[in-house]
């Protein structure tokens, strides 16, 4: 009988090394996480912290040096690079600060592309009802330069969703909106996970953004060192605030 896993990502023991001798740095040091599916999770911690060398190594756009990653049920950490090209394209989602959009495609075209790339074709009721609750309809024939950024990102979130990938890796998606665009995209985000089911993890600093969250999990030094289930922005604050003040000094 198959087990269906609960997790549609998860991390165990992840050890992650660059450089050798007096240039190396250890980025991750023994993380084990899980991200359920049909949650929001926030990543966050200061920078240099491991966010997105972590984020990197679940979606399988890194290797760890230590320890696994999976996908659903797919060890990513014993695949070739065909393997992961594949995997990365049918069952992972990514949204990135700088949109990442195709500059000379349309709107319609650059959420298409992934599944053209793919030779697949979109569900037409699905279609409808991403283009409809991003609110994109009479813009989809534009290219980005006529877009503003939180329309940009919202084709970006829509490209993401259209082929119901098991998670959506998110890497600060509001870093380059202002708050009203980036209160959309977080909006739409959310909406995404209660109303259709999807699965996102998003690396963010910004404690507004992880408030949008159903969870957040804080990294410092490359291990995880808190969670917050059911955040909110000041509890978020209230979380970094504290872990700042236990990682300061004591002077004598
Ligand atoms: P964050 O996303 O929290 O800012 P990163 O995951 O980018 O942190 O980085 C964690 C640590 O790993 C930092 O010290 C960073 O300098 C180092 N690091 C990240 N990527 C590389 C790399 N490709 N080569 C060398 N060091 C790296």
């Amino acid at each position: 009988m198959r087990t269906v896993t609960e997790l549609a990502a998860r991390a165990e023991d992840v050890w992650r090394v660059y450089g050798e001798g007096e240039a190396r740095v250890t980025a991750l040091r023994g993380v084990s996480v899980g991200f359920r599916r049909g949650e929001f999770s926030a990543i966050m911690g200061p920078s240099g912290s491991g966010k997105s060398t972590l984020m990197h190594c679940l979606a399988g756009l890194d290797s760890v040096t230590r320890g696994t990653v999976r996908v659903g049920d797919v060890d990513v950490t014993g695949l070739g690079d065909k393997a992961l090209t594949r995997l990365r394209r049918d069952r992972i989602g990514f949204i990135f600060q700088q949109f990442n959009l195709l500059p000379t495609l349309t709107a319609a075209e650059n959420i298409r592309l992934p599944l053209d790339i793919a030779g697949r074709k979109p569900d037409p009721q699905w279609w409808e009802t991403v283009i409809g609750t991003v609110g994109l309809g009479d813009r989809l024939g534009h290219r980005p330069s006529q877009l503003s950024g939180g329309q940009q990102q919202r084709v970006a979130c829509a490209r993401a969703l259209m082929s119901r990938p098991d998670v959506i890796f998110a890497d600060e998606p509001t870093g380059n909106l202002d708050s009203r665009s980036g209160a959309e995209v977080l909006g739409f985000l959310q909406r995404s996970v209660r109303e259709y089911g999807q699965t996102i993890v998003m690396v963010t600093h910004d404690p507004v953004a992880a408030g949008y969250a159903d969870r957040v999990v804080f990294l410092a030094d490359g291990e995880i060192v808190h969670e917050l289930a059911e955040p909110d922005a000041d509890t978020v604050l209230d979380a970094m605030k504290g872990l700042e003040d236990s990682r300061e000094p004591v002077h004598a």
